[in-house]
């Protein structure tokens, strides 16, 4: 599939530029946030169909803005996937908890990302294993 507006919530103004990138090509209309708050800001305007959310962030962290997010009667309904550089047993269940469908581990692997985004986006799974 190709279409879908999509929002990256990510500090790292290059990985925001490298995700931006893959899913351009792949013809999703991107949107971009710098820090929580600007994201749930984002999130309220543009209202994305998926948001690639960072966890560590200044102003508002990851986990706090995904809750803020599903509190919010325009967003909640919006696929949310964590991006996390601290993948280890046990953190799928915590972000899972904090309202996240899914995340994903940094780096992440942009050729796989596209193909990731549609069993998010149309089939509404989670990633296998
Ligand atoms: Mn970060």
């Amino acid at each position: 599939m190709s279409g879908g507006k999509i929002l990256i919530v990510e500090d790292n103004a290059k990985n925001r530029m490298l995700i931006r990138d893959v899913l351009e090509y792949h013809g999703y209309k991107v949107f971009e946030a710098e820090d929580g708050a600007a994201g749930i800001a984002a999130a309220m305007k543009w209202h994305p169909d998926l948001i690639l959310m960072d966890i560590q962030m200044p102003v508002i962290d990851g986990m706090t803005a995904v809750k803020m997010l599903r509190n919010a009667p325009e967003t909640r309904g919006i696929k949310m996937i964590a991006l996390t550089s601290f993948a280890m047993k046990g953190d799928r269940e915590k972000f899972l908890t904090a309202g996240f469908d899914d995340y994903v581990a940094k780096p992440i692997d942009t050729r796989k990302l596209s193909e990731w985004i549609e069993l998010w986006l149309v089939k509404s799974q989670p990633l296998p294993g």
